[in-house]
């Protein structure tokens, strides 16, 4: 199998299986409890919180511990929507994943209006676009750090300055982001921050909110007295131990997989070149190394991950056909692809443990389905 879909998920790091185990084996106490097998593990959680906020320049208090990515935006968007005022608006962009436009079109079922940022062709929010929608009555502006479908970075510290400016909240989901790109939340500005262990070789299920200090933080889930009384559940110790590992081991050596992932890259966009395949290149230049979205014109992309899924490889669509129509995704549709190339869209996301030899097969077979095509 070559797994070329990075950015759907991830494989478990070795190192962050290996400082998981004793936390589901032999050290499994319920962090809560005072006794020294539960203290064992609370300070395993508060070292683990440290690592995590070092990599991405917090404070360890600013990290609350979710289920995930999906948990994550629900809970910045509930944060905004709770602070927002009786006539008040959020803020967020067409492109963003369905765990922010699907929170945010509960809150408009409650009565709170949403409004969507246009993106360019090149699926960027344009920060004069915010500056223009935004008002005194937004309570929130969320956009996300790098877009999942088709990799294009945002210019989220501009974004965060307008936001402040006129006195509302930032949220990033930067799922696709973190252990990818450097991130540093002081330096970017954000007041809230997703991300998703699985999307850096981390365990999945288990992810992560920054909050910054002094934002008046509502609880999300209510129960227990976990992670300061905020988000209630038993502790998943050993799936934050994971995250922590993975993390830190990815952020050292990021340079590293960030000039892997661009040598792969231009591997295989010059093998399809050289191969003679037309192909149209989605997103902006300043994107998620490895990260590769390509839309065949008069093709359909369904078929293209079927195909290549009959010789082993995995990637992903832009597009989900049922029986009668072809689903154009929301990203696809908001950047103003033409619908010809639309329909034949897919992403290659690679990751850090992908080959030359297998990008070369990628480029190959991907040639071989479309000429197959044509000599039907
Ligand atoms: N946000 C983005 C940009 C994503 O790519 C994903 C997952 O694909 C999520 C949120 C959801 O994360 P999780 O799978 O951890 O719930």
């Amino acid at each position: 199998m070559i797994y070329a879909d990075n950015a759907a998920t991830t494989k478990l790091d070795i190192d962050a299986f290996e400082a998981m185990k004793p936390f589901l084996l032999e050290n499994y106490g319920n962090a809560s409890q005072p006794y020294s097998f539960g203290v064992k593990a609370k300070r395993a959680i508060s070292e683990a919180r440290k690592t995590i906020a070092e990599c991405i320049g917090a404070e360890p208090e600013e990290i609350y511990f979710t289920s995930g990515g999906t948990e994550s935006d629900n809970w910045a968007i509930k944060v905004g929507s709770k602070v927002a005022k009786s006539d008040g608006n959020i803020i967020t962009s067409q492109i963003e994943h369905h765990a922010i436009l699907n929170a945010c079109a509960t809150l408009e079922k409650t009565g709170i209006e949403v409004k969507y940022l246009p993106v360019t062709h090149e699926a960027v929010v344009l920060p004069e676009i915010l500056g223009q929608m935004i008002s005194e009555r937004t309570s929130l502006v969320s956009v996300m750090m790098a877009n999942n479908e088709v990799g294009s970075i945002q210019p989220v510290k501009e974004l965060a300055d307008i936001a402040h400016n006129n006195g509302a909240l930032f949220h990033t989901d930067a799922v696709q982001a973190v252990g990818h790109i450097e991130i540093d939340v002081k330096a970017l500005g954000v007041d809230m921050l997703s991300a998703s262990a699985h999307k850096f070789n981390g365990p999945k299920g288990i992810g992560l909110l920054y909050i910054k200090k002094g934002i008046n933080v509502k609880p999300f889930m209510d129960g227990g007295a976990q992670e300061r009384g905020v988000r209630a559940g038993t502790e998943n110790v050993a799936s934050i131990i994971g995250m922590a590992v993975a993390l830190e081991k990815n952020c050292k050596k990021i340079v590293h997989f960030k000039n892997k992932m661009n040598d792969l890259e231009k591997l295989l966009l010059l093998k399809l070149d050289n191969l003679n395949v037309k192909y149209f290149r989605n997103g902006a230049l300043n994107h998620i190394p490895g990260n590769i979205s390509l839309s065949f014109e008069n093709f359909d992309g369904e078929v293209m991950l079927h195909r290549l899924d009959l010789t082993g490889i995995c990637i992903s669509t832009g597009s989900a056909c049922d029986s009668v129509n072809t689903r154009i995704s929301h990203v696809i549709k908001a950047m103003g692809l033409p619908d010809e190339y639309a329909k034949g869209t897919v992403r290659i996301s690679l990751g850090r443990d992908n080959t030359q030899k297998e990008v070369r097969i990628i480029a190959e077979t991907i040639t071989d389905v479309l000429k197959k095509q044509i000599m039907r």
